[in-house]
């Protein structure tokens, strides 16, 4: 018998998702029954019936066709949040390549046993003049127990329970008297754990008028029902987050909800704020310092229309908002907006996806855009908004680069050049701030010229050889491998070396206490923040002005406005050019202006050094000038010609093994077997960068295609195959597009 059938799960909050059970789809409901669609099924052996969701459909039976039980009906109600985001994960299960179970654990909340905390409260329920005469009725009859409860009732409104019967000693038979006379209730709620605090009061910002004409046009836009994807690009200090929340204002009264993203380091109390503020309790954040209780409070917050704005990391994208008006992605060129657990999603994609479901829109934020948004932008698919100017009276820093290969000449070998030095004196005379930045993103092994700054690359491909054990390099993108280099191809100097560790903070601090005896300085680094709390108690004595000096990774280039802060020093602009992959470039450019763009933020001028072996490296000279554009034209002339995303699109298959060789010969056969002929082309298998983790050595395959829907099916011809050809010890997954390197 043929047909169709569909996987149904009957209990989504439930933790085994993979508990489905198989129905027939009767032929009258075909049409109407899809993924995600919410049917009634008889259940049980008492054929009672029940709701469920369809995750998958299929024409291959699981059971005996004769025995199976059809399903009932097909609701026509599309509002319900579980099927959105059943049909979320089933995109996102397609595109990224994952198990529907992984997908489905990804965007539902699973409700853990979860405690929840029964709190009473005693509240006054009698206008305050007849409160205020029963006041004076019990202080008459000297009823000091009434007079007392009712006096901090009248201030506070609402008491703990526990409070009452505890410290203010009223009894409960007092109480029971009291509610009996109508003055007093006892009313017992959920308490969901809320995760911000403070007063709420309006914003007092009166937008520019650039920030006013972009909100103004979208607002107009989406009144008009116009829903698309918008970039607003706006240079570091321009005021997004001002426009962002007069958009997200106008769609919340609209009676909509929102939900924005922010890199998780930017998630600090200050940001949190400015929402509050403006927004009051109807926000609530989710961080990843919360508990898994704690995090479905706030999800059963929104599912029950108590909130309207959820602010926090990717994982907020699954927020279940049953009519989501609007996504906002602060920051979206962090790199933190891709998941590195299958499926690796990217936030972008996926709120695009979301945003359409719910017919919402979604406004992108960056100083610094990826260039796929940018080139989204450019060719119309998204629309640009820019903000030219600095929302206070502050004008872009002046950006000055030192070339570290002169200060070699110089016979200068501290860590910093005369100019930086020179610039730190002058700020700490004036009791000015200055921030010291330590580029340490890309820091794997490479190689490169000490005197011209050129890394060993690849012949066949324009990255940097990543240096392997026993000094072997190889390229990660075409397998090509050689013996140390021992002559720059470039200028022939035999000054090669490996740029393995680098210089890290704690050095750096030691340097800034010899240099600079008199100066205070603060230091951020993985090592200073491993307790709760670190990260904001340093930012915020460095806004108290507690230091003069603050020492840091790219932790210290989001979140904070410190306004005395006048010189910002990059110390290695240069070690994120040298990651083996080809988002160096861009990386390079990002970091360089973000960390610009800490300078002068007030009123006092700001003033950049960037210390680097290639002042004339694209992106250092455009961050220079902080002229994104050319830096875009560029970027997308060596994209373009290599066919990378976003001039193309690009899959990365990962064959993970304990065993090296069964891994090598089951990625050879996938190259082989499926991968070959395919309009695209085909790079690999080779070992990834890091070859091994936790013993697991890993091989890549990566599929360069003009037409990303190539890539999809490539990728669901590997499921296939690897279903049809299982092997215990091998695991497959797939990268769309990645953004690190493997
Ligand atoms: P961005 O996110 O673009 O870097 P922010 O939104 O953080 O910028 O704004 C930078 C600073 O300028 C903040 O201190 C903010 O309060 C202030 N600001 C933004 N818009 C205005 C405005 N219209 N009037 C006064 N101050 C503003
Ligand atoms: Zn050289
Ligand atoms: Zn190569």
């Amino acid at each position: 018998m043929s047909g169709l059938y569909a996987d149904i799960i009957v209990d989504i909050s439930h933790e085994n998702l993979d508990h489905t059970f198989q129905y027939r789809i009767p032929e009258e409901l075909k049409e109407r029954t899809a993924v995600g669609s919410c049917v009634i099924i008889p259940f049980g052996r008492g054929n009672r019936q029940i709701r469920g969701f369809v995750l998958e459909i299929t024409d291959r039976p699981k059971y005996d066709p004769e025995k199976t039980k059809s399903i009932i009906s097909v609701q026509s109600d599309d509002t319900l949040v579980e099927q959105k985001l059943i049909m979320l994960a089933y995109w996102m299960r397609k595109r990224y390549g994952s198990t529907m179970n992984r997908a489905l654990a990804t965007v539902l909340p699973v409700k853990k046993n979860v405690r929840t905390v029964q709190k009473r409260d005693v509240i006054l329920i009698l206008p305050p003049d007849e409160a205020e005469a029963a006041l004076a009725e019990f202080a008459r009859k000297q009823n000091v127990a009434r007079e007392r409860l009712l006096t901090e009732l009248i201030k506070e409104g609402s008491i703990d329970y526990r409070l009452v019967t505890g410290k203010l000693n009223i009894s409960p038979a007092t109480l029971r008297a009291l509610c009996e006379k109508k003055i007093i209730d006892i009313v017992s709620h959920r308490v969901y754990r809320n995760t911000v605090s403070g007063e709420h009061e309006r914003a007092a910002v009166r937008l520019t008028d650039e920030q006013q004409h972009i909100a103004g046009d979208f607002i107009a836009e989406y009144d008009r029902g116009i829903r698309g994807t918008y970039l607003l690009y706006g240079i570091t200090g321009s005021g997004k987050t001002e426009v962002y929340m007069e958009m997200i204002d106008h769609v919340v009264a609209s009676g909509r909800q929102v939900i924005v993203l922010i890199p998780e380091i930017s998630l600090t109390y200050q940001t949190v704020m400015r929402f509050y503020k403006r927004f009051g309790d109807r926000v609530s954040t989710l961080h990843s310092r919360l508990s898994e209780g704690e995090r479905y409070d706030q999800f059963e917050r929104a599912r029950k229309h108590e909130i309207d704005i959820m602010i926090g990391p990717r994982s907020a994208l699954f927020t279940p908002f049953d009519d989501l008006g609007l996504i906002v992605i602060d920051e979206e060129h962090e790199h933190t907006y891709k998941s590195d657990q299958m499926p690796r999603y990217h936030a972008r994609d996926v709120a695009r996806r979301l945003a359409m479901l719910h017919g919402g829109s979604v406004v992108l934020g960056s100083a610094t855009p990826s260039v796929e948004s940018y080139a989204a932008a450019k060719s119309g698919e998204y629309k640009l908004y820019t903000l030219k100017q600095r929302a206070k009276k502050a004008g872009l820093p002046k950006v000055e680069t030192a070339d570290l290969r002169e200060e070699l000449k110089k016979g200068n070998r501290t860590i910093f050049s005369e100019k930086l030095k020179l610039a730190i004196d002058e700020k700490l005379t004036k009791g000015e701030q200055v921030m010291l930045f330590l580029n340490r993103r890309g820091l794997s092994g490479f190689v490169s010229c000490r005197s011209c700054g050129e890394a060993v690359k690849c012949p066949h491909c324009d990255v940097a050889l990543s240096r392997h054990r026993k000094g072997k390099l190889m390229c990660h993108y075409c397998g090509y491998e050689t013996s140390d280099v021992k002559k720059c191809e470039k200028c022939g100097s035999s000054l090669i070396g490996a740029m393995g560790t680098g210089i890290g903070t704690q050095a750096v601090e030691d340097a800034v206490k010899t240099m600079f005896p008199y100066a205070s300085v603060l230091r951020m680094d993985a090592d200073t923040t491993r307790q709760k709390g670190d990260y904001e108690a340093i930012l915020s004595k460095f806004a108290n002005r507690e230091a003069d000096i603050l020492i840091g990774t790219q932790m210290i280039v989001k979140g904070h406005d410190f306004p005395y802060v006048t010189l910002v020093g990059i110390l290695a602009a240069d070690m994120s050019l040298y990651a083996n992959d080809y988002r160096a470039g861009e990386r390079t450019f990002q970091l360089l202006v973000q960390a610009a763009g800490r300078a002068g933020r007030d009123e006092r001028a700001g003033e950049v050094v960037i210390q680097t072996y290639r002042p004339e490296h694209y992106a250092v000279m455009a961050s220079l000038s902080q002229d994104y554009e050319a830096f875009f034209e560029e970027e997308m002339t060596y994209r373009r010609l290599l066919s990378y995303p976003p001039a193309g699109h690009m899959l990365a298959v990962i064959t993970e093994s304990r065993d090296e060789a069964e891994g090598i010969r089951y990625a050879k056969d996938l190259a082989s077997k499926v991968c070959n002929g395919i309009m695209g082309s085909v790079i690999g298998p080779v070992a990834a960068s890091i070859s091994k983790i936790r013993d697991v050595y890993r091989q890549m395959i990566y599929i360069k295609s003009a037409d990303i829907g190539i890539l999809t099916d490539l990728k669901d011809k590997i499921e296939e195959y690897c279903e049809k050809n299982p092997e215990k010890n091998i695991r497959v997954s797939f990268d769309l597009d990645p953004m690190n390197g493997y």
